[in-house]
């Protein structure tokens, strides 16, 4: 997709959305506009020698870390490593993470960052140098009680512990500048399975409201990365049948439901799903229409789109990535009464795990695993009672009450602190 089209669609969509809830809790247009900006937008070139099969060649690799707003706490959000990363993109997501945060009432404002860069054609050493780069270049901006970095699409707990790294050289060891990271290194118990954990927590909540029984219910995931795979095997121990996965490259089809360990195991093996035994080949296009009770698009943003809306044959998507969803395609999945869960509020398990994993670092003292899940699933479902119950009452869709909801609590933050 050119970079051009896929800025302005992030950018497109979440300014609709806000739109909605701005109208329904009658802002004025100066607030509009404060809350749209972002506090600080900081984009950096990273000059690489990398070594390639042709010989050594250097490269200039672009770099963003956008800060959002941080009324209600420090800044907080992922790291992106993917060749599409433009600025747009990154402003959307930034500002996402801040509605994110305040929904899921932690204290922490919204940021994001990203490199665009293939990793599929870097070496993990190359790879090293450039986060450490990144991060050294970044590191004015960054801080325990300034800016944390979580990992994101491309990014892992190996990325995260680079950072660490790289910041703790001048700063002393400073395991809460990231989250995500290595147990070994400070990470938390349940970091790594939070967002796909928490997915499957609250489609199985959303669904049993439908009368849809997550027991053998058919379910579609686009993306098996860290979201997708978690996502699947939680909902697949709950005893629902996963008949679609894909990844970037393809996706596989089994009418009687995959197994995912054997999936997980298949991609570590070889890289991707395809090939993956019992299952058929399908293509991406393919999966997200494909008849089934859940569609769970995990994987980056507007896959369903203008192209594919009035195809989808779910009767609820849950938006396991981040702005998965044009927002044209979201009115016509609503005008077709499909429920759609967001994502500041499907995912949110992965910024709350995060923000458990911060809280012990500066504790020093560590959770056991059943603790961090067990709070997880307790604020998990209040916050998702609270849209719920707030959809209900003003009689709208469960995104424009979770972003009421978010939104009138960074506005409220504002005006207390007189921005
Ligand atoms: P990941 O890099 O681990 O996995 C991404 C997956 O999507 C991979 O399987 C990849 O092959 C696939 N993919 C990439 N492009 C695709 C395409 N065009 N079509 C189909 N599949 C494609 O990333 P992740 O951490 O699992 O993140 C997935 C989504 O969840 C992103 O939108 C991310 O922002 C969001 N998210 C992640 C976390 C987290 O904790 N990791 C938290 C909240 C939200």
């Amino acid at each position: 997709m050119p970079v051009e089209r896929e800025h302005c669609q992030c950018q497109d969509t979440q300014f609709h959305f806000l739109e909605r809830a701005f109208e329904s809790l009658q802002l004025r247009a100066a607030q509009r506009e404060l809350l749209l900006s972002s506090f600080r937008e900081t984009a950096i070139s990273i000059p690489l020698q990398t070594h390639g099969s042709n010989g050594g060649e250097l490269q200039t690799f672009m770099g963003y870390r956008v800060q959002h707003n941080h009324a209600r706490g420090p800044f907080k959000g992922g790291l992106r490593f993917h060749p599409s990363v433009n600025i747009g993109e990154i402003r959307a997501l930034a500002q996402l993470m801040t509605w994110k945060t305040a929904l899921v009432d932690i204290p922490f404002g919204g940021a994001k960052g990203g490199i665009a860069v293939d990793t599929s054609q870097m070496s993990q050493h190359a790879l090293e140098i450039l986060t450490k780069r990144f991060a050294q270049k970044m590191a004015p901006i960054l801080g325990v009680h300034q800016d944390i970095l979580a990992p994101d699409v491309g990014t892992n707990p190996q990325v995260m512990a680079w950072i660490l790294e790289e910041y703790s050289k001048s700063h002393g060891f400073t395991p809460a500048i990231v989250t995500g990271k290595p147990m070994e290194l400070g990470g938390s118990a349940g970091r790594l399975e939070a967002t796909g954990r928490s997915v499957a927590y609250i489609t199985s909540k959303v669904a049993t409201d439908m009368s849809l029984p997550i027991k053998n219910a058919s379910i579609v995931i686009q993306g098996f990365g860290n979201v997708g795979s978690y996502t699947a095997l939680h909902l697949a121990a709950m005893g629902s049948h996963i008949i679609g996965l894909s990844d970037a490259r393809k996706g596989v089809y089994c009418k009687t439901g995959i197994d995912i360990s054997l999936a997980q195991r298949h991609v570590n093996e070889t890289g991707w799903l395809e090939g993956l035994a019992g299952t058929e080949p399908i293509s991406n296009a393919e999966l997200l229409e494909l008849p089934c009770d859940i569609l769970i698009p995990a994987a980056i943003e507007a896959t369903i789109n203008c192209d594919n809306a009035d195809a989808i044959k779910a009767r609820l998507v849950v938006e396991a990535a981040n702005i998965p969803i044009t927002h044209l395609a979201d009115t016509t999945l609503r005008e077709r009464d499909i429920t759609i869960v967001p994502d500041i509020l499907a995912n949110a398990g992965g910024v709350l795990g995060s923000y458990y994993e911060w809280v012990q670092n500066l504790q020093e003292f560590p959770w056991e695993e059943d603790t961090v899940f067990k709070r997880l699933e307790q604020r998990l479902s209040r916050v998702y009672q609270q849209v719920r119950d707030l959809a209900k009452q003003g009689k709208t869709d469960l995104r424009t009450a979770a972003y009421e909801l978010a939104i009138g609590r960074v506005n409220k933050a504002i005006a207390l602190r007189g921005f």
